[in-house]
């Protein structure tokens, strides 16, 4: 299996930030996923790294990046997905094949692993919606089934999140549509995201924060001063208060003080503690520790 070591993790973050990793290990199917964890049980397990904040000094253990595992395979209305497929090339092949459901993840640049586990969503859908089971890795059983009510979605959560569970691998029940139907609602998705969030030429992370119930995180920020916040290589968005962007070589510490920043104005202001959407991987810069500590209340 392809594993490398004192792996520079930036160009594969869509943050383009991190240092380097220990270990990576790029398994091509379940039994190399199977073997690399039982190797590192430790493993941080991540897809696309769309979602993760990679510390500019690195990361000492090791990581299991599913990108490779992409296997696809349509039967009928059914689709079942390797944990590394791209969500935007799922959502463009459900498509060829009249299926509906899937319109949601038009410009995902996560993968199916990475959206099962954070229950990813968009306009009004979400994975919850369409999941019908997930083969996942447990270490106290090995292989399991899960199906969609095992896997106790909620608002950006699932299982994954409270248990050691890995994402190998998601079963999708799609439904017949006419092809310009799905076009249709692809298009609308595609321009909906083009208008109100960054593109990936613009290096980010999605959104910071998670929405606090029955508010928006973007108002919240907005109303507290934060567009255009700058630290040193990284600033806020001017047009959306809840993204980070790195267009002048920031380094992980630079996004967390702007996180910092931000967590603290919308408390002082509004007496409401964000919590961040944006995953964290390090531990070796103790102001980066410090800080994390009062974000992640770890
Ligand atoms: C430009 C942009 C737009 C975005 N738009 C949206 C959006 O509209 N909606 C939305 O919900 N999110 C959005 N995101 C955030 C992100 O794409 C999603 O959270 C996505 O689900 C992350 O997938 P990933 O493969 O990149 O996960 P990673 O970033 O690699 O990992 C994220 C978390 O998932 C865990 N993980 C990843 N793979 C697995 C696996 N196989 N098994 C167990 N755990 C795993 C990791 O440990 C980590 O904690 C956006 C991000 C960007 C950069």
């Amino acid at each position: 299996m392809d594993c490398k070591e004192n792996f520079e993790i930036k160009k594969l973050t869509s943050f383009k930030v991190g240092g380097e990793i220990a270990k990576v290990y790029f398994p091509e199917n379940i039994d190399e996923f199977l073997e690399a964890i039982e190797k590192e049980p430790n493993a941080f397990v991540a897809g696309n790294l769309s979602n993760v904040l990679v510390s500019s000094d690195g990361y000492d253990g090791a990581v299991i990046l599913t990108k490779k595992m992409d296997k696809i395979q349509f039967d009928g209305t059914k689709v079942t997905a390797g944990a590394g497929v791209r969500g935007t090339k799922l959502s463009k092949l459900a498509l060829e094949n009249n299926l509906s459901g899937l319109e949601f993840m038009v410009a995902f640049p996560g993968s199916v692993g990475g959206e099962v586990f954070m229950n990813a969503g968009a306009h009004g859908q979400m994975i919850a919606d369409v999941l019908k089971s997930a083969k996942i890795y447990c270490p106290e059983k090995g292989l399991i089934t899960l199906n969609n009510q095992d896997m106790k979605f909620s608002y950006r959560t699932s299982i994954c999140q409270s248990k050691p569970y890995s994402v190998l691998e998601a079963e999708f029940k799609l439904c017949k549509k006419m092809t310009e139907e799905i076009q249709a609602k692809m298009d609308e998705n595609l321009s909906f995201r083009l208008n109100k969030q960054p593109s990936l030429t613009l290096p980010n992370c999605g959104s910071t924060f998670r929405n606090p119930q029955g508010d928006s995180a973007g108002r919240l920020l907005d109303e507290a001063g934060l567009k255009d916040f700058k630290v040193g290589g990284v600033h806020v968005w001017e047009n959306h208060a809840n993204f980070i962007i790195n267009d002048n070589n920031g380094t992980s510490l630079d996004i967390l003080t702007v996180m910092y920043e931000m967590y603290k104005r919308v408390k002082d202001k509004f007496n409401i503690e964000l919590k961040p959407e944006v995953r964290f991987l390090g531990g070796k810069n103790e102001k980066e520790v410090e800080i994390c500590k009062i974000l992640y209340q770890k």
